[in-house]
């Protein structure tokens, strides 16, 4: 029985909030604290058990403290953006409380996204007697529970990693991201990043592509990009070589990104406008629409997986692990997108291996570092299976 503080009310939020409602045997009371207290109370609304809901500034630490101080979690999962994941791991350690999120952090003024700011808390945490688990979503995540099984009960020596994320959905925009349009704009267009031998390799933006046929979706072009878990997969799975992360495009939306960017709205240093500083890619965010307003009408599949080759008592193998996820079935769910469904399960799910001491450790960890037994067993039991097979 444990209480768990959720900060952040968007998009993931939202998943999160209702997929913890549903197991009230390890989630007995839930806390939901956002900026907007309107977006909570929307989510609020859309659960049939008493949930309490607070208004919080997670940039500002003594008020995270203070909201901490009466809610009293024993969990705190954060929801908000990576640009508040240092001010709650302040917080989480003047209380006392261990932390979960989806992303690593970001500073505002820079779009560079890496694990050592917070992976510098270690030894902060390990004193204190707390825990952080970083980047439990799905790509980072659930990605990187099934290298870890891939570890554990598939290779003897991993050789290569190729993490693929396709949406194969259609929302019926032109053009709209499909969680923080903000951040996500900011991770595509930032160099690709690869690795090799030791050493990380970078390309130019969306310069890499191959075409991959996607179980229950069909053949579709993907992109080379940087993503965090190769970062952290990198330092915890021993011997790998290469490692590379791809995410599938459709043709419209990188038109339009190609012209927003040539046109400066992706631009994060502020412009004078009218004797006023705006951030262009701040002001795109409020045109675009909202990530949490596209579930109602996408359709098709999300399928994010690993493909891994490598050997198992001297032989090659070639293995592909992966979820299908259906945009319309998780909308009818809990009213999200696939993209949010696919963060937002299994935060909730490493939330339970916590608070149920399943995945205990003192100081600040990644998925991959705990057994990814019990974690994939829930992941069947609560709304994404996944699925195994050897190719040639
Ligand atoms: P949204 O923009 O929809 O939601 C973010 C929420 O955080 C909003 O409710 C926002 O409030 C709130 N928030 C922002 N700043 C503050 C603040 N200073 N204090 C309090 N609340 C704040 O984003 P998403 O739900 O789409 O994404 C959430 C996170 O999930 C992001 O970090 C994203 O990178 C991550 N993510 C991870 C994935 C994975 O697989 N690992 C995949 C997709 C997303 P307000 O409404 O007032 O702005």
């Amino acid at each position: 029985m444990s209480r768990v503080l959720i900060i952040g009310a968007g998009g993931v939020g939202g998943v999160v909030a209702q997929k913890c409602a549903q197991v009230p045997e390890v989630f007995s009371e839930i806390v939901l604290a956002s900026r907007t207290i309107e977006k909570c109370e929307k989510i609020k609304s859309r659960i049939d058990r008493t949930i309490d809901i607070a208004t919080v500034n997670a940039d500002d630490v003594n008020e995270l403290v203070d909201l901490i101080e009466v809610a009293s979690p024993d969990l705190i999962i954060n929801a908000a953006l990576p640009y508040q994941d240092l001010s709650i791991m302040e917080a989480c350690l003047a209380t006392g409380v261990d932390y979960l999120d989806t992303a690593n952090y970001e500073p505002r003024d820079e779009a560079k996204f890496c694990y050592g700011w917070q992976w510098d808390y270690h030894n902060r945490f390990r004193e204190r007697g707390i825990m952080a688990l970083l980047g439990c979503g799905f790509d980072p995540g659930v990605t990187n529970a099934f290298c870890a099984r891939a570890q554990k009960h598939i290779f003897d020596d991993i050789e290569e990693i190729e993490i693929m994320d396709c949406n194969g959905g259609d929302h019926g925009h032109p053009f709209a991201t499909n969680f923080n349009p903000e951040i996500n704009i900011r991770e595509v267009t930032a160099p690709g990043r690869y690795y090799e031998d030791g050493r990380w390799i970078e390309v130019d933006p969306l310069s890499v592509s191959k075409t991959f046929d996607f179980p229950g979706i069909g053949p579709r072009d993907m992109y080379l990009m940087y993503h965090e878990e190769m970062e952290s997969l990198a330092k915890n799975i021993p011997g790998v070589r290469k490692m590379k992360f791809w995410m599938t495009f459709s043709g419209e939306y990188l038109t339009h990104l190609r012209v927003l960017e040539n046109v400066g709205m992706t631009r994060i240093d502020p412009v004078l406008y009218n004797g006023v500083e705006i951030v262009p890619l701040k002001f795109l965010k409020a045109l675009l629409p909202e990530p949490a307003s596209l579930g109602k009408s996408y359709e098709g599949k999300t399928c994010i997986g690993c493909l891994i080759n490598g050997k198992r008592d001297g032989k090659a193998r070639k293995y592909y692990i992966y979820n299908l996820c259906d945009h319309a079935r998780a909308y009818e769910e809990v009213g999200a997108q696939a993209v949010h469904y696919t963060t937002g399960v299994p935060a909730m799910i490493g939330a339970m291996m916590i608070l149920t001491g399943v995945w205990r450790g003192k100081g600040v960890f990644n998925v991959e570092e705990f057994d990814p037994d019990p974690f994939m067993e829930k992941l069947n039991d609560y709304g994404l299976p996944w699925t195994e097979e050897f190719l040639e």
